[in-house]
């Protein structure tokens, strides 16, 4: 077998960001592929949950993202009539856990700081675009464009992470890849201190109307400027319209003042305050695959297992395939990798996770956003059921953490967050 000189990975998103470091570390030569000419990633705020966070320790850059970023302690969730519908804690899962509320900005600029400190390991290529892959015996060849210009290169391996539209997923391990039906339109506003600047804050009526309030902490460039993100939820074909006419926000404003009138108060002083900063939408894919990796190609992020932003699991998983991926590299400490036992590995790691995520997302999604005349009801009855039993509460906010591999069995936050060399030791014991 021969040594793998050079790993090729393609989007510099969260997913390609984090895998980067965490094969550079290792002493591996990666070569980061982006398509945008310079990393100024616009985009919501996020909330990055106890798993995601475990791997931020893991990276080294847990204490840098408590600086910039919001601490989230739980999630509650208000119907229309005021009654507390969700209500979930993390504490409830273990008193050290919480959550980091984080503008995208940040969260792009530590993983890249990061990945500074391995410099002599990455090549970065920006503003070149993969076109096509095609595997050989012994690499890849990965075909794109850089300004204007076609180009071919040779890797021995190809991490795809290029997001939910991926084209450069195999076909055949593709299972559903599908718009959502649902979107949601967002925007950046300073602070919420009207209600508990530490909780995410959710308002539902129906399954029609949803709106959050989540808080992200400051972008690097303006430390102490704190900031909240809001969300409302629409159908895609209506994000446009949304968009195009101001009338619309008006509307918005009338949706949230006859249901939830000090969420108004707040959102339309915070709103006249800064008439400039824009709304923006974003939609959401579904895309379910059969397999993550084979042979000498991988695919991580939302490119592997893009869905719905309704769990706040998407940037938490792209973190979690990358610390997989880390793992999975060290069982091969003279970098010999034989890559169907690396993919095994892999998938030990990352596939029922992965499902068990998918599947809830796709049963609880239409629960928020959907047409339907029964789903909210359904919701409304149920939940205020599961919230009365204590086993099914710690459930929830164990699901809510992002630690949950099935419905029985959950991931150690302690054996993701330790260092390189004590997981070497646990990689070895699973082999
Ligand atoms: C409104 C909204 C709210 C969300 N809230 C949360 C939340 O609270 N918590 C959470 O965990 N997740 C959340 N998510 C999901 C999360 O943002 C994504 O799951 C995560 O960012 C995925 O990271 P990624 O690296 O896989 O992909 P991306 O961040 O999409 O990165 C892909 C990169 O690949 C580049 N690229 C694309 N094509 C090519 C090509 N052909 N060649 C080279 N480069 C290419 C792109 O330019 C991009 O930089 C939310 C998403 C949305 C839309």
């Amino acid at each position: 077998m021969k040594k793998i000189k050079n790993i090729a990975i393609i989007g510099a998103g969260t997913a390609g960001l984090a895998t980067a470091i965490l094969f550079a570390r290792q002493g591996i030569h990666v070569s980061l592929f982006e398509k945008v000419d310079c990393l100024q990633p616009v985009g919501a705020g996020l909330l990055l949950q106890p798993a995601g966070l475990a791997v931020f320790e893991h990276l080294g850059i847990l204490q840098d993202t408590l600086k910039l970023g919001a601490m989230v302690t739980g999630l509650q969730g208000r119907l229309a009539n005021q009654r507390l519908l969700v209500n979930s804690h993390y504490h409830e899962v273990n008193p050290q856990h919480y959550g980091i509320g984080i503008h995208r900005a940040t969260l792009c600029h530590l993983l890249s700081s990061k990945l500074a400190d391995y410099a002599a390991n990455v090549t970065w290529k920006m503003s070149h675009e993969i076109h096509y892959l095609k595997e050989n015996n012994d690499g890849v060849n990965i075909f794109g464009q850089h300004q204007q210009h076609m180009f071919e290169d040779n890797f021995d391996a190809v991490i795809v992470a290029n997001g939910a539209r991926s084209h450069l997923r195999p076909n055949a391990w593709v299972k559903v890849d599908k718009p959502y039906p649902w979107g949601a339109v967002w925007r950046i506003v300073p602070e919420c201190q009207d209600f508990d600047p530490q909780i995410l804050h959710q308002f539902y009526d129906r399954s029609q109307i949803m709106m959050g309030i989540l808080p992200t902490g400051a972008i690097p460039q303006a430390p102490n400027q704190r900031l909240s993100s809001v969300f409302w939820s629409l159908p895609s074909h209506q994000l446009q319209q949304f968009l195009d006419h101001p009338l619309q926000h008006e509307w918005l404003l009338q949706q949230v003042s006859s249901r939830w009138k000090p969420v108004a108060d707040w959102l339309e002083q915070t709103i006249h305050q800064d008439e400039n900063l824009p709304w923006l939408s974003a939609q959401y894919r579904d895309v379910v695959m059969s397999k993550f990796g084979q042979g000498r190609i991988g695919v991580i992020g939302d490119a592997a297992h893009a869905m719905s932003p309704q769990l706040g699991q998407g940037a938490n998983m792209a973190l979690l395939d990358a610390w997989a991926l880390g793992q999975a590299m060290q069982q091969f400490p003279d970098q010999q990798v034989d890559w169907t036992m690396f993919w095994q590995h892999y998938h030990q790691l990352r596939y029922s996770s992965t499902q068990f995520y998918q599947f809830l997302s796709r049963l609880l999604t239409p629960l928020y956003q959907s047409n339907s005349s029964w789903t909210g009801s359904f919701r409304d009855f149920s939940f205020y059921w599961m919230y009365q039993i204590p086993y099914l509460r710690k459930q929830m906010a164990l699901t809510i953490s992002g630690l949950k591999i099935s419905s029985l069995s959950q991931m150690n936050y302690a054996k993701i967050a330790q260092s390189d060399h004590q997981s070497a030791i646990f990689s070895q014991n699973l082999s």
